[in-house]
């Protein structure tokens, strides 16, 4: 039996159906979410559906119970991550689940991006834990440039902070067939480092220009410009501040790699660059 935590978020989701579309019996999966009206739609595929809240331990264990292979969706409320993400490790090896496949982030354990110590602590509780682990350290999302653009177009231009630098994504479908892959697998490795394409801001509005048609072009600033061109849009100081501080990290280097490990995962190739601008038109 599968579990998957999250399920009502975008990724978590996903994995449920990518579970389903390997052949995986709807029986053998249970949806688990803090709220379960938000997953009446896995629940009407006959999927199962169960109460976990990871502030909520003792919904943990009942929600745990029975289930072999566990998909860990991280949370999404940052700071308090660390300790949630350990509730359900506890309550894991309390139900005796076999495998944890983990959704980290790229480079996790050499990353200066802001997020990385809470995966960090996390993959080090798995790591503690005797249960077999499959960390699958996620790629920034290729949604979380192609859903700008409209604002990209609008204003004719990206503007960033990360240089000549190159940022490797995946969409959340491909890394969503990882997860399902991971957790059915019959052997995994420790650790996956996933990303499906990798592209610097100038191929980024290359690439929007000649598939949309309207010319966007890559505006380089410092970071100190960026994050100050947001609050005068209106962001507030402190989101503007992490948001710029993933520019930094982008120029570092630290959200690019080269594994092939999405690929060998999902047996396929990954979604390019150009395939999701158009998908998302
Ligand atoms: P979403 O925000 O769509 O989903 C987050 C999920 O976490 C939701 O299902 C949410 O439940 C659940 N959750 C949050 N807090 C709790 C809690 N206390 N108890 C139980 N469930 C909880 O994010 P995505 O699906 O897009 O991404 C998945 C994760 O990947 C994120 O949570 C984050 O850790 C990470 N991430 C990765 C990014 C990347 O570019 N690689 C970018 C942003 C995030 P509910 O629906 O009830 O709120």
């Amino acid at each position: 039996t599968y579990a998957v935590t999250g399920s009502s978020g975008q990724l978590g989701r996903r994995i449920v159906h990518a579970l389903l579309d390997l052949h995986v019996s709807p029986f053998d999966v249970i949806a688990l979410a803090r709220d379960t009206a938000t997953i009446d739609d896995l629940a009407a595929l006959g999927v199962r559906v169960r109460h976990a809240d990871y502030d909520e331990p003792a919904s943990l264990e009942v929600a745990l119970e029975g289930v072999d292979r566990l998909v860990l969706v991280s949370g999404s409320e940052v700071g308090k991550r660390a300790e949630q993400h350990r509730a359900v490790i506890t309550a894991a090896q309390q139900a005796g689940v076999k495998r944890i496949a983990y959704t980290s982030l790229l480079k996790a354990d050499s990353s200066s991006v802001g997020l990385a110590p809470e995966h960090v602590e996390t993959e080090r509780a798995l790591a503690d834990s005797s249960i077999e682990t499959a960390v699958l350290r996620n790629s920034w999302y290729t949604e979380n440039y192609t859903a700008q653009i409209p604002g990209y177009r609008e204003r004719g231009a990206i503007v960033a902070a990360a240089g000549d630098a190159s940022v490797s994504t995946a969409t959340r479908a491909d890394l969503a067939d990882a997860a399902a892959a991971a957790i059915t697998a019959d052997a995994v490795k420790p650790v996956y480092e996933l990303a499906g394409t990798t592209f610097t801001f100038a191929q980024l509005a290359h690439t929007i220009s000649s598939v949309t048609g309207t010319e966007v072009t890559y505006t380089s600033v410092s970071v100190e410009e960026l994050a100050a061109g947001m609050v005068e849009g209106g962001m507030d100081e402190g989101t503007a501040q992490f948001w710029a501080s993933i520019d930094a990290s982008i120029a570092r280097g630290d959200l690019a790699t080269d594994s092939t490990d999405l690929r060998d995962l999902i047996g396929r190739e990954p979604t390019s660059l150009e395939e999701a601008v158009r998908a998302e038109l």
